[in-house]
Protein backbone atom coordinates (compact mmCIF):
# COMPACT_ATOMS: atom_id res chain seq x y z
CA UNK A 1 0.00 0.00 0.00
CA UNK A 2 1.33 3.49 -1.10
CA UNK A 3 1.92 6.15 1.66
CA UNK A 4 0.22 8.38 -0.86
CA UNK A 5 -2.95 5.80 -0.14
CA UNK A 6 -2.94 5.66 2.86
CA UNK A 7 -2.31 9.34 4.05
CA UNK A 8 -5.41 9.82 1.51
CA UNK A 9 -4.42 13.34 1.51
CA UNK A 10 -2.35 13.44 -1.59
CA UNK A 11 -4.06 12.54 -5.20
CA UNK A 12 -1.64 14.73 -7.17
CA UNK A 13 2.47 14.67 -7.06
CA UNK A 14 3.41 17.80 -6.15
CA UNK A 15 6.80 19.50 -6.11
CA UNK A 16 8.35 18.90 -2.26
CA UNK A 17 9.50 21.86 -0.52
CA UNK A 18 7.97 24.94 0.61
CA UNK A 19 4.25 24.08 -0.05
CA UNK A 20 1.97 27.47 -0.22
CA UNK A 21 -1.78 26.68 -0.12
CA UNK A 22 -4.73 28.95 -0.66
CA UNK A 23 -6.01 30.48 2.63
CA UNK A 24 -9.54 28.36 2.29
CA UNK A 25 -7.94 25.57 1.97
CA UNK A 26 -7.08 25.70 6.29
CA UNK A 27 -10.77 25.52 6.60
CA UNK A 28 -11.86 22.92 4.02
CA UNK A 29 -13.71 19.91 5.71
CA UNK A 30 -11.70 17.54 5.69
CA UNK A 31 -12.65 14.04 7.10
CA UNK A 32 -9.43 12.07 7.13
CA UNK A 33 -8.65 10.03 9.96
CA UNK A 34 -5.28 10.53 11.57
CA UNK A 35 -3.67 8.46 14.44
CA UNK A 36 -1.70 9.91 17.21
CA UNK A 37 0.23 7.37 19.49
CA UNK A 38 0.28 9.50 22.90
CA UNK A 39 -1.98 11.33 24.94
CA UNK A 40 -0.16 13.60 26.43
CA UNK A 41 0.30 17.58 26.01
CA UNK A 42 1.81 17.32 22.14
CA UNK A 43 -0.89 14.83 21.45
CA UNK A 44 -3.86 16.37 23.11
CA UNK A 45 -2.83 19.78 21.34
CA UNK A 46 -2.01 18.27 17.92
CA UNK A 47 -5.04 16.53 17.94
CA UNK A 48 -7.19 19.18 18.98
CA UNK A 49 -5.83 21.47 15.76
CA UNK A 50 -6.33 18.19 13.92
CA UNK A 51 -9.61 18.35 14.31
CA UNK A 52 -10.53 22.01 14.62
CA UNK A 53 -9.17 21.99 10.81
CA UNK A 54 -11.55 19.20 9.50
CA UNK A 55 -9.32 15.88 10.24
CA UNK A 56 -10.60 12.92 12.52
CA UNK A 57 -8.77 11.93 15.12
CA UNK A 58 -7.71 8.41 16.95
CA UNK A 59 -5.52 7.83 19.68
CA UNK A 60 -3.53 5.39 20.35
CA UNK A 61 -2.87 4.76 24.17
CA UNK A 62 -1.46 2.50 26.37
CA UNK A 63 -5.03 3.01 28.42
CA UNK A 64 -7.55 4.04 25.84
CA UNK A 65 -10.32 3.97 28.85
CA UNK A 66 -8.43 5.82 31.20
CA UNK A 67 -6.41 8.35 29.42
CA UNK A 68 -7.93 11.63 30.68
CA UNK A 69 -9.85 14.55 28.75
CA UNK A 70 -9.10 14.28 25.05
CA UNK A 71 -10.17 17.13 22.72
CA UNK A 72 -13.97 16.74 21.69
CA UNK A 73 -14.40 13.94 18.97
CA UNK A 74 -11.40 12.47 19.17
CA UNK A 75 -11.27 8.33 20.11
CA UNK A 76 -9.18 6.36 22.16
CA UNK A 77 -8.04 2.65 21.34
CA UNK A 78 -5.47 0.33 21.74
CA UNK A 79 -2.27 1.11 19.81
CA UNK A 80 -2.77 -2.16 17.09
CA UNK A 81 -6.30 -0.86 16.44
CA UNK A 82 -4.96 2.71 15.88
CA UNK A 83 -2.17 2.01 13.96
CA UNK A 84 -4.36 0.17 11.74
CA UNK A 85 -7.06 2.25 11.37
CA UNK A 86 -5.51 5.64 9.64
CA UNK A 87 -2.30 5.79 7.12
CA UNK A 88 -0.58 8.70 9.12
CA UNK A 89 0.85 8.52 12.49
CA UNK A 90 2.00 10.89 14.89
CA UNK A 91 4.41 9.73 17.28
CA UNK A 92 3.73 11.54 20.86
CA UNK A 93 6.02 9.85 22.55
CA UNK A 94 9.35 10.12 24.54
CA UNK A 95 12.13 8.87 22.82
CA UNK A 96 13.11 6.67 25.78
CA UNK A 97 9.61 4.77 25.26
CA UNK A 98 9.74 3.90 21.46
CA UNK A 99 11.06 0.68 21.94
CA UNK A 100 7.21 -0.86 22.56
CA UNK A 101 7.27 0.26 18.67
CA UNK A 102 9.07 -2.38 17.09
CA UNK A 103 6.05 -4.84 18.16
CA UNK A 104 3.95 -2.81 16.34
CA UNK A 105 6.20 -3.78 12.74
CA UNK A 106 3.68 -5.35 11.05
CA UNK A 107 0.50 -2.52 11.97
CA UNK A 108 2.67 0.16 11.06
CA UNK A 109 4.46 -1.03 7.64
CA UNK A 110 3.99 1.56 4.83
CA UNK A 111 2.84 4.14 7.39
CA UNK A 112 3.84 7.50 7.66
CA UNK A 113 5.22 8.08 10.61
CA UNK A 114 5.68 12.00 12.01
CA UNK A 115 8.38 11.50 14.71
CA UNK A 116 7.91 14.89 16.67
CA UNK A 117 10.45 14.13 19.24
CA UNK A 118 12.78 16.61 20.99
CA UNK A 119 16.08 15.70 23.63
CA UNK A 120 16.30 17.27 26.69
CA UNK A 121 20.62 17.76 26.07
CA UNK A 122 22.15 17.54 22.74
CA UNK A 123 24.12 14.41 21.68
CA UNK A 124 22.40 11.55 24.05
CA UNK A 125 21.45 9.13 22.26
CA UNK A 126 23.96 7.86 19.08
CA UNK A 127 21.43 8.62 15.91
CA UNK A 128 19.05 10.68 16.05
CA UNK A 129 15.22 10.05 17.47
CA UNK A 130 13.49 9.79 13.65
CA UNK A 131 16.69 7.49 12.55
CA UNK A 132 16.56 5.34 15.50
CA UNK A 133 12.34 4.93 14.84
CA UNK A 134 13.26 4.32 11.41
CA UNK A 135 15.85 1.45 12.55
CA UNK A 136 13.01 0.05 14.70
CA UNK A 137 10.69 0.07 11.88
CA UNK A 138 12.25 -0.06 8.50
CA UNK A 139 8.78 -0.66 6.95
CA UNK A 140 7.08 2.73 7.93
CA UNK A 141 7.77 5.75 6.53
CA UNK A 142 9.67 8.44 9.04
CA UNK A 143 9.48 12.15 8.86
CA UNK A 144 10.87 14.30 11.22
CA UNK A 145 8.16 17.01 11.52
CA UNK A 146 6.39 19.29 13.82
CA UNK A 147 9.77 19.09 16.80
CA UNK A 148 9.93 22.76 16.61
CA UNK A 149 6.61 23.71 17.57
CA UNK A 150 5.15 23.82 21.51
CA UNK A 151 2.14 21.97 22.77
CA UNK A 152 1.34 25.83 23.60
CA UNK A 153 1.93 27.39 20.66
CA UNK A 154 -0.43 24.53 18.87
CA UNK A 155 -2.98 25.04 20.94
CA UNK A 156 -3.34 28.90 20.67
CA UNK A 157 -3.01 28.33 16.82
CA UNK A 158 -0.50 29.44 14.68
CA UNK A 159 -1.24 33.36 14.58
CA UNK A 160 0.40 33.62 18.37
CA UNK A 161 3.56 31.41 17.60
CA UNK A 162 5.82 30.10 14.96
CA UNK A 163 4.12 29.19 11.85
CA UNK A 164 7.09 27.21 10.46
CA UNK A 165 7.36 23.47 10.56
CA UNK A 166 10.53 22.09 9.63
CA UNK A 167 10.56 18.61 8.16
CA UNK A 168 12.92 16.06 6.58
CA UNK A 169 12.63 12.22 5.74
CA UNK A 170 13.52 9.88 2.97
CA UNK A 171 10.39 9.01 1.28
CA UNK A 172 9.38 11.68 -1.02
CA UNK A 173 5.53 10.89 -0.88
CA UNK A 174 5.37 10.52 3.27
CA UNK A 175 6.84 14.17 3.57
CA UNK A 176 4.01 15.35 1.02
CA UNK A 177 1.82 13.87 2.74
CA UNK A 178 2.74 15.26 6.17
CA UNK A 179 3.32 18.97 4.01
CA UNK A 180 -0.31 18.66 3.27
CA UNK A 181 -1.31 18.35 6.97
CA UNK A 182 0.48 20.96 8.39
CA UNK A 183 -0.54 23.50 5.04
CA UNK A 184 -4.23 22.40 6.78
CA UNK A 185 -3.39 23.49 10.13
CA UNK A 186 -2.21 26.88 8.86
CA UNK A 187 1.26 26.36 8.86
CA UNK A 188 4.33 26.73 6.46
CA UNK A 189 6.50 24.30 5.37
CA UNK A 190 10.14 23.90 4.86
CA UNK A 191 11.72 20.81 3.36
CA UNK A 192 15.04 20.22 4.99
CA UNK A 193 15.97 17.22 3.09
CA UNK A 194 16.76 13.48 3.91
CA UNK A 195 15.91 12.05 7.35
CA UNK A 196 19.70 12.71 7.71
CA UNK A 197 19.00 16.15 8.68
CA UNK A 198 16.83 15.03 11.55
CA UNK A 199 19.26 15.41 14.08
CA UNK A 200 20.00 18.89 13.25
CA UNK A 201 16.15 19.33 13.43
CA UNK A 202 16.17 17.78 16.87
CA UNK A 203 19.30 20.12 18.39
CA UNK A 204 17.25 23.07 16.90
CA UNK A 205 14.60 23.47 19.81
CA UNK A 206 17.91 23.28 22.45
CA UNK A 207 19.71 26.29 21.03
CA UNK A 208 20.22 29.09 23.10
CA UNK A 209 21.06 32.15 20.97
CA UNK A 210 24.39 30.63 19.40
CA UNK A 211 24.94 33.66 17.69
CA UNK A 212 24.76 35.88 20.16
CA UNK A 213 26.97 34.23 22.75
CA UNK A 214 30.77 35.85 21.03
CA UNK A 215 29.32 38.99 20.68
CA UNK A 216 27.97 39.00 24.24
CA UNK A 217 31.00 37.54 25.77
CA UNK A 218 33.41 40.40 23.85
CA UNK A 219 30.83 42.75 25.59
CA UNK A 220 30.88 41.56 29.03
CA UNK A 221 34.84 41.41 28.08
CA UNK A 222 34.86 44.92 27.51
CA UNK A 223 32.98 45.52 30.14
CA UNK A 224 34.53 44.42 32.87
CA UNK A 225 37.69 45.27 31.26
CA UNK A 226 37.16 49.39 31.18
CA UNK A 227 35.03 49.46 34.36
CA UNK A 228 38.31 48.30 36.47
CA UNK A 229 40.13 50.53 34.54
CA UNK A 230 38.36 53.14 35.18
CA UNK A 231 37.93 52.32 38.55
CA UNK A 232 41.26 52.41 39.42
CA UNK A 233 41.96 55.76 37.69
CA UNK A 234 39.41 57.63 38.52
CA UNK A 235 38.48 56.07 42.00
CA UNK A 236 40.97 54.36 43.77
CA UNK A 237 43.64 56.83 42.56
CA UNK A 238 41.69 60.29 43.99
CA UNK A 239 42.14 57.97 47.16
CA UNK A 240 45.35 56.79 47.51
CA UNK A 241 46.34 59.98 45.71
CA UNK A 242 44.37 62.94 47.51
CA UNK A 243 42.60 60.97 49.97
CA UNK A 244 39.24 61.64 48.33
CA UNK A 245 36.35 59.51 48.76
CA UNK A 246 34.64 59.69 45.04
CA UNK A 247 33.32 56.36 45.61
CA UNK A 248 29.77 57.19 44.41
CA UNK A 249 31.09 58.24 41.40
CA UNK A 250 31.04 54.61 40.61
CA UNK A 251 27.30 54.73 39.89
CA UNK A 252 26.30 56.88 37.51
CA UNK A 253 29.95 58.73 36.29
CA UNK A 254 31.80 55.25 35.93
CA UNK A 255 28.68 53.56 34.82
CA UNK A 256 28.27 56.35 31.91
CA UNK A 257 32.01 56.53 30.74
CA UNK A 258 32.00 52.84 30.36
CA UNK A 259 29.06 52.47 28.17
CA UNK A 260 29.81 54.73 24.98
CA UNK A 261 33.43 53.66 25.37
CA UNK A 262 31.91 49.57 24.97
CA UNK A 263 29.41 50.78 22.40
CA UNK A 264 31.60 52.49 20.09
CA UNK A 265 34.46 50.07 20.33
CA UNK A 266 31.89 47.53 19.50
CA UNK A 267 30.11 49.54 16.64
CA UNK A 268 34.02 49.47 15.57
CA UNK A 269 33.88 45.81 15.61
CA UNK A 270 31.21 45.36 13.48
CA UNK A 271 32.79 47.39 10.99
CA UNK A 272 36.52 45.82 11.21
CA UNK A 273 35.84 42.53 9.64
CA UNK A 274 34.55 43.80 6.64
CA UNK A 275 37.61 46.10 5.66
CA UNK A 276 39.87 43.12 6.78
CA UNK A 277 38.27 40.90 4.58
CA UNK A 278 38.63 43.64 1.76
CA UNK A 279 42.52 43.88 2.56
CA UNK A 280 42.78 40.06 2.74
CA UNK A 281 41.12 39.85 -0.52
CA UNK A 282 43.28 42.81 -2.04
CA UNK A 283 46.62 41.01 -0.64
CA UNK A 284 45.42 37.45 -2.62
CA UNK A 285 44.22 39.05 -5.53
CA UNK A 286 40.91 37.16 -5.31
CA UNK A 287 37.27 36.77 -4.33
CA UNK A 288 37.55 32.82 -4.28
CA UNK A 289 39.75 31.65 -1.32
CA UNK A 290 38.22 31.35 1.57
CA UNK A 291 38.51 33.79 4.40
CA UNK A 292 39.83 32.10 7.31
CA UNK A 293 37.24 30.77 9.92
CA UNK A 294 37.94 33.26 12.71
CA UNK A 295 37.32 35.97 10.32
CA UNK A 296 33.96 34.03 9.15
CA UNK A 297 32.87 33.85 12.59
CA UNK A 298 33.09 37.46 13.28
CA UNK A 299 31.53 38.85 10.06
CA UNK A 300 28.69 35.87 10.82
CA UNK A 301 27.83 38.06 14.18
CA UNK A 302 28.18 41.35 13.10
CA UNK A 303 24.50 42.03 13.52
CA UNK A 304 24.47 40.91 17.06
CA UNK A 305 27.71 42.94 17.94
CA UNK A 306 26.09 46.12 16.34
CA UNK A 307 23.27 45.28 18.08
CA UNK A 308 24.48 45.14 21.81
CA UNK A 309 26.61 48.35 20.65
CA UNK A 310 23.53 49.93 20.43
CA UNK A 311 21.95 49.10 23.02
CA UNK A 312 25.06 50.31 25.09
CA UNK A 313 24.59 53.81 23.04
CA UNK A 314 21.29 53.80 24.86
CA UNK A 315 21.92 53.20 28.15
CA UNK A 316 24.41 56.19 27.56
CA UNK A 317 21.76 58.60 26.69
CA UNK A 318 19.68 57.43 29.31
CA UNK A 319 22.76 58.20 32.04
CA UNK A 320 22.92 61.45 30.17
CA UNK A 321 19.96 62.48 30.67
CA UNK A 322 19.59 62.01 34.66
CA UNK A 323 23.18 64.25 34.65
CA UNK A 324 21.22 67.49 35.96
CA UNK A 325 19.00 65.50 38.05
CA UNK A 326 22.07 64.58 39.97
CA UNK A 327 22.64 65.13 43.64
CA UNK A 328 26.10 65.27 42.72
CA UNK A 329 25.87 68.35 40.32
CA UNK A 330 22.95 70.29 42.01
CA UNK A 331 25.01 70.30 44.63
CA UNK A 332 28.20 71.70 42.49
CA UNK A 333 26.14 74.00 40.93
CA UNK A 334 24.55 76.08 43.70
CA UNK A 335 27.58 75.68 45.53
CA UNK A 336 29.89 77.62 43.21
CA UNK A 337 27.01 79.79 42.25
CA UNK A 338 27.13 80.72 46.35
CA UNK A 339 30.61 81.09 46.00
CA UNK A 340 30.72 83.11 43.02
CA UNK A 341 28.35 85.71 44.55
CA UNK A 342 30.18 85.82 47.75
CA UNK A 343 33.38 86.70 46.27
CA UNK A 344 31.36 88.66 43.45
CA UNK A 345 33.44 86.66 40.62
CA UNK A 346 31.49 87.18 37.25
CA UNK A 347 33.03 84.00 34.76
CA UNK A 348 33.27 85.00 31.03
CA UNK A 349 31.41 83.56 28.52
CA UNK A 350 33.86 81.57 27.03
CA UNK A 351 33.07 81.31 22.88
CA UNK A 352 35.04 78.14 21.99
CA UNK A 353 33.76 76.10 25.15
CA UNK A 354 30.29 77.12 24.05
CA UNK A 355 31.37 75.82 20.03
CA UNK A 356 32.51 72.68 21.46
CA UNK A 357 29.73 71.65 23.92
CA UNK A 358 27.46 72.30 21.17
CA UNK A 359 29.15 70.31 18.65
CA UNK A 360 30.03 68.05 20.93
CA UNK A 361 26.08 67.17 21.77
CA UNK A 362 25.09 67.47 18.69
CA UNK A 363 27.57 65.28 17.04
CA UNK A 364 26.18 62.61 19.66
CA UNK A 365 22.51 62.98 18.94
CA UNK A 366 23.42 63.30 14.62
CA UNK A 367 25.51 59.71 15.04
CA UNK A 368 22.81 58.09 17.62
CA UNK A 369 19.97 58.96 15.43
CA UNK A 370 22.21 56.97 12.43
CA UNK A 371 22.88 54.16 14.68
CA UNK A 372 18.83 53.71 15.53
CA UNK A 373 18.71 53.53 11.78
CA UNK A 374 21.35 50.83 11.55
CA UNK A 375 19.12 48.96 14.40
CA UNK A 376 16.13 49.53 12.93
CA UNK A 377 16.74 48.48 9.66
CA UNK A 378 19.03 45.35 10.83
CA UNK A 379 15.33 44.01 11.76
CA UNK A 380 14.42 40.91 9.68
CA UNK A 381 10.63 42.62 8.93
CA UNK A 382 12.34 45.99 7.53
CA UNK A 383 15.55 44.29 5.85
CA UNK A 384 12.71 42.23 3.84
CA UNK A 385 11.06 45.23 2.24
CA UNK A 386 14.32 46.94 0.98
CA UNK A 387 16.35 46.18 -2.04
CA UNK A 388 19.76 44.73 -1.80
CA UNK A 389 21.41 47.99 -2.55
CA UNK A 390 18.95 50.00 -0.01
CA UNK A 391 20.38 47.80 2.66
CA UNK A 392 23.62 47.81 2.09
CA UNK A 393 23.55 51.75 1.32
CA UNK A 394 22.32 51.54 4.99
CA UNK A 395 24.65 49.25 6.63
CA UNK A 396 27.58 50.12 4.74
CA UNK A 397 27.56 54.16 4.03
CA UNK A 398 25.50 55.46 6.87
CA UNK A 399 26.86 52.85 9.06
CA UNK A 400 30.06 54.47 7.85
CA UNK A 401 28.77 57.63 8.90
CA UNK A 402 27.66 56.51 12.39
CA UNK A 403 31.31 55.81 12.71
CA UNK A 404 32.37 58.95 11.63
CA UNK A 405 29.99 60.28 13.98
CA UNK A 406 30.70 58.82 17.12
CA UNK A 407 34.61 59.11 16.70
CA UNK A 408 33.94 63.07 16.43
CA UNK A 409 31.54 63.36 19.55
CA UNK A 410 34.30 61.24 21.30
CA UNK A 411 36.95 63.50 20.17
CA UNK A 412 34.66 66.32 20.94
CA UNK A 413 34.18 64.75 24.21
CA UNK A 414 38.37 64.50 25.29
CA UNK A 415 39.36 68.23 22.74
CA UNK A 416 42.65 68.91 24.28
CA UNK A 417 42.44 67.03 27.95
CA UNK A 418 45.12 64.51 26.18
CA UNK A 419 47.96 67.32 25.85
CA UNK A 420 47.95 67.36 29.93
CA UNK A 421 49.74 65.34 31.90
CA UNK A 422 47.33 65.37 34.67
CA UNK A 423 45.08 63.06 32.02
CA UNK A 424 47.68 60.23 32.31
CA UNK A 425 47.36 59.02 36.10
CA UNK A 426 49.74 56.03 37.03
CA UNK A 427 50.93 56.42 33.23
CA UNK A 428 47.68 55.05 32.11
CA UNK A 429 45.61 56.79 29.01
CA UNK A 430 42.03 57.85 29.59
CA UNK A 431 39.70 55.32 29.10
CA UNK A 432 37.76 57.62 25.83
CA UNK A 433 41.75 57.47 24.03
CA UNK A 434 41.61 53.45 23.94
CA UNK A 435 38.42 53.78 21.81
CA UNK A 436 39.73 56.54 19.75
CA UNK A 437 42.74 54.78 18.86
CA UNK A 438 40.43 51.28 17.57
CA UNK A 439 37.72 53.79 16.20
CA UNK A 440 40.45 56.04 14.18
CA UNK A 441 42.47 52.86 12.69
CA UNK A 442 39.00 52.14 11.39
CA UNK A 443 38.32 55.20 10.14
CA UNK A 444 41.78 54.95 8.13
CA UNK A 445 41.63 51.69 7.26
CA UNK A 446 38.33 52.61 5.69
CA UNK A 447 39.51 56.05 3.95
CA UNK A 448 42.52 53.74 2.51
CA UNK A 449 40.33 51.44 1.17
CA UNK A 450 38.35 54.06 -1.19
CA UNK A 451 41.31 55.71 -2.44
CA UNK A 452 40.44 55.53 -6.56
CA UNK A 453 43.42 53.33 -7.24
CA UNK A 454 42.60 50.98 -4.60
CA UNK A 455 38.94 51.01 -4.83
CA UNK A 456 39.02 50.01 -7.91
CA UNK A 457 41.32 46.60 -7.62
CA UNK A 458 38.99 45.82 -5.08
CA UNK A 459 35.87 46.12 -7.31
CA UNK A 460 37.39 44.15 -9.78
CA UNK A 461 38.26 41.39 -7.55
CA UNK A 462 34.55 41.03 -6.21
CA UNK A 463 33.52 40.85 -9.88
CA UNK A 464 35.41 37.58 -10.29
CA UNK A 465 38.57 39.21 -11.56
CA UNK A 466 42.15 37.13 -10.36
CA UNK A 467 45.23 38.15 -10.33
CA UNK A 468 47.83 36.07 -12.30
CA UNK A 469 50.87 34.83 -10.16
CA UNK A 470 53.58 35.84 -12.54
CA UNK A 471 55.75 32.20 -11.44
CA UNK A 472 52.93 30.68 -12.11
CA UNK A 473 51.59 31.49 -15.79
CA UNK A 474 55.92 31.21 -16.58
CA UNK A 475 55.67 27.54 -15.07
CA UNK A 476 52.85 26.70 -17.36
CA UNK A 477 54.28 28.38 -20.39
CA UNK A 478 57.01 26.10 -19.61
CA UNK A 479 54.76 23.43 -19.47
CA UNK A 480 52.74 24.29 -22.43
P1 LIG B 1 3.97 13.78 27.70
O1 LIG B 1 2.97 14.82 28.09
O2 LIG B 1 4.81 13.18 28.75
O3 LIG B 1 3.18 12.64 26.95
C1 LIG B 1 3.82 11.50 26.46
C2 LIG B 1 2.79 10.43 26.21
O4 LIG B 1 3.50 9.26 25.82
C3 LIG B 1 2.02 10.02 27.45
O5 LIG B 1 0.90 10.80 27.63
C4 LIG B 1 1.69 8.58 27.19
O6 LIG B 1 0.46 8.47 26.50
C5 LIG B 1 2.79 8.12 26.27
N1 LIG B 1 3.71 7.25 27.04
C6 LIG B 1 4.34 7.58 28.19
N2 LIG B 1 5.09 6.53 28.59
C7 LIG B 1 4.95 5.56 27.68
C8 LIG B 1 5.47 4.25 27.54
N3 LIG B 1 6.31 3.74 28.43
N4 LIG B 1 5.12 3.55 26.47
C9 LIG B 1 4.28 4.05 25.56
N5 LIG B 1 3.73 5.29 25.63
C10 LIG B 1 4.07 6.02 26.68
O7 LIG B 1 4.94 14.32 26.59
P2 LIG B 1 4.66 15.44 25.50
O8 LIG B 1 5.02 16.76 26.07
O9 LIG B 1 3.33 15.28 24.90
O10 LIG B 1 5.78 15.09 24.41
C11 LIG B 1 5.63 13.98 23.56
C12 LIG B 1 6.71 14.03 22.51
O11 LIG B 1 6.58 15.26 21.79
C13 LIG B 1 8.13 14.04 23.09
O12 LIG B 1 8.97 13.27 22.28
C14 LIG B 1 8.53 15.49 23.05
O13 LIG B 1 9.92 15.64 22.91
C15 LIG B 1 7.81 15.96 21.81
N6 LIG B 1 7.53 17.39 21.81
C16 LIG B 1 6.81 17.96 22.82
C17 LIG B 1 6.52 19.32 22.77
C18 LIG B 1 5.71 19.98 23.84
O14 LIG B 1 5.53 21.20 23.79
N7 LIG B 1 5.20 19.25 24.81
C19 LIG B 1 6.99 20.10 21.71
C20 LIG B 1 7.72 19.50 20.69
C21 LIG B 1 7.97 18.13 20.75
P3 LIG B 1 -0.57 7.26 26.84
O15 LIG B 1 -0.71 7.25 28.32
O16 LIG B 1 -1.83 7.67 26.15
O17 LIG B 1 0.01 6.00 26.30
Amino acid sequence: MSADRLSGVSEKRKPESVLLHPLGAAAAPEQELLCIFGTGDLGRSLGQRLLQSGYRVVYGSRRPHSCGPLPQGAQATSHEAAAQSAGLVFICIHRGHYDFLESLAPQLKGKVLVDVSNNLKKNIYPEANAEYLQRLIPGAHVVKAFNTLSAWALQNGPSDANRQVHLCGNSAEAKQAVAEVATKLGLSVLDKGCLSAARELEDFPLQLFPEWRLPLRVAVGLTAFFFFFLLIRDVIYAYVDQRKDISFRIMVSLANKVFPIVSLIMLCLCYLPGVMAAYLQLYRGTKYRRFPDWLDRWMLCRKQLGLIALGFAFLHVFYTLIIPIRYYVRFRIAASTISQVRENITSVFDNTTAWRVDSYYSVGILGFGLFLLLGITSLPSVSNALSWREFSFIQSKLGYLTVFFCTLHTYLYGWNRFLKPSSYKWYTPPGYLLCLAVASLLIVLKLLLLLPCVDRSLIRIRQGWERKDPEDSNTKALLA
